[in-house]
């Protein structure tokens, strides 16, 4: 390529083909991003509720997963995210910060989007939308990338398109098939950051609660994953952000044909039954004359009361002296470790992530570029790795994709 002025052309213009087409027109003649929708970064603009998470400060790599995890430490590190936060620095940010989750501080993810699109401009950068990539292969060391209309030839190809979950922003899967023309491996794709649902009568009586407990996914009976923090109850389930972080275990262990159960604990202060138990008889003490309802309202939510109680099969104007050793041993069971069983997740349109990917080992994680096919990178969600909720997904596709867009250039060749 000496000499030759070289063209680069990055698949999908989300939040890790935009970063990365920024950082290689430092480097390349010529910067060429295929989108297939009309608009650039649609999915940017619904994440984090409208408002984007687009980092966080807690980057412990604990929040990242993948089937080849040890590989995630060399793509997370210290050195890149700080670039990372420069970067936003630079193309004007201001990050409004809350319990270390970033947001803009307009409150807007399109300051995200915009700011991305105008650096990009700025940078050169051409983006061709309504562009559909059906496929690429490669003839006499050129990339031949076909869309529905037209045939473009590059000299390095970064494929961005993403996953396949919330397939109505434009990821739909194809990537997957773009890298397969390499002869790349895909792991096994599950929905992750997803609702939990169940088949339980009761879910249509606690809809719209929102709850502060602590949560442990079970597999086959054993604790696999515990979080911390709010839940929403649902008329067909259970969510919120500790759900969603128990979700991508939940997802794979019930496509294994595994059973899968939460347990949720409504009084997170205390640990154990012993513990539920001396606390229920020293607030029986402290508070008497109370009906059983009247007991628990100071801490529980009252559709929750009514469940709970229904459950446990006590009426809400007994008081708790007069119910039987079984009937409290129920009770305090359904506080500390009311167990649910999961049935279903929700569906790959509903879901914010992919878990699987492109397998990591195929990559080289300092580059991005692919082991098996020499100029040929592959960032973003499209590879198997997924994060927590709470920021950990763009900042993945932000840090792929500037290692892309760096290793991308003449310079190299
Ligand atoms: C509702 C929701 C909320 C979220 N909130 C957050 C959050 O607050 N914080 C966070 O960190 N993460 C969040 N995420 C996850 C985050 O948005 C994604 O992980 C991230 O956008 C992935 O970036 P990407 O560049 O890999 O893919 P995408 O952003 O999905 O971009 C891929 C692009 O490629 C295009 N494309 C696909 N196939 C082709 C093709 N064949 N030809 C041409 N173009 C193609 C697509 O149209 C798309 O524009 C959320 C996700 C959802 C769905």
């Amino acid at each position: 390529m000496c000499g030759d002025k070289m063209k680069t052309i990055i698949i999908g213009a989300g939040a890790s083909g935009l970063i990365s087409a920024i950082y290689a027109a430092k480097n390349s003649s010529e910067v060429i991003i295929l989108e297939r929708n009309d608009t650039s970064a649609k999915k940017i603009l619904i994440t984090g509720n409208g408002r984007c998470n687009y980092y966080n400060e807690d980057q412990n790599i604990n929040h990242y997963h993948s089937e080849n995890n040890e590989l995630i430490k060399d793509i997370i590190t210290k050195e890149n995210t700080d670039e990372i936060m420069n970067f936003f620095n630079k193309i004007g940010i201001v990050p409004k910060i809350k319990d270390g989750y970033y947001y803009p501080y307009s409150n807007q993810a399109t300051s995200i989007k915009e700011a991305l699109l105008t650096e990009a401009k700025i940078k050169g950068v051409k983006i061709i939308t309504g562009e559909n990539v059906t496929k690429i292969n490669k003839n006499n060391n050129k990339f031949v990338i076909e869309t529905e209309n037209n045939t473009y030839n590059a000299d390095k190809v970064i494929l961005a398109t993403g996953s396949k979950a919330y397939p109505k922003t434009g990821s739909d899967g194809s990537g997957y098939l773009l890298a397969r023309f390499f002869g790349h491996k895909i792991t096994n794709i599950y929905p992750s950051l997803s609702q939990l649902k169940g088949e339980e009568s009761y879910f249509k009586n606690w809809g719209g609660v929102r709850a502060d407990v602590k949560v442990s996914l079970l597999e086959n009976n054993k604790i696999i994953k515990e979080e911390k923090g709010e839940i929403q109850l649902t008329n067909n389930g259970v969510s919120g952000i500790c759900i969603f972080n128990l979700s991508g275990l939940a997802s794979k262990g019930l496509m294994e044909g595994k059973k899968e159960e939460i347990v949720i604990n409504f009084m997170p202060w205390l640990n154990n039954f012993n513990e539920a138990s001396n606390y229920l008889e020293e607030r029986n003490k402290k508070l008497k004359n109370r009906t059983i309802e009247q007991f628990l309202e100071g801490f529980l939510n009252y559709k929750l009361i009514h469940v709970i109680l229904k459950l446990s099969k006590i009426n809400k104007d007994d008081f708790w002296n007069e119910l039987n050793i079984e009937k409290k041993k129920n009770l305090i069971q359904k506080l500390i470790s009311f167990t649910l069983k999961i049935t279903k997740i929700s569906s790959f349109e509903e879901s914010q992530v992919c878990k699987g990917g492109v397998s990591l080992e195929e990559i080289n994680v300092k580059t991005m570029e692919s082991k098996l096919e020499k100029n040929l990178y592959i960032i973003g969600e499209l590879l198997d790795v997924d994060g927590d909720c709470g920021g950990y997904n763009l900042t993945f596709a932000w840090i792929s994709g500037m290692l892309a867009g760096k290793n991308i250039g003449d310079k190299n060749d």
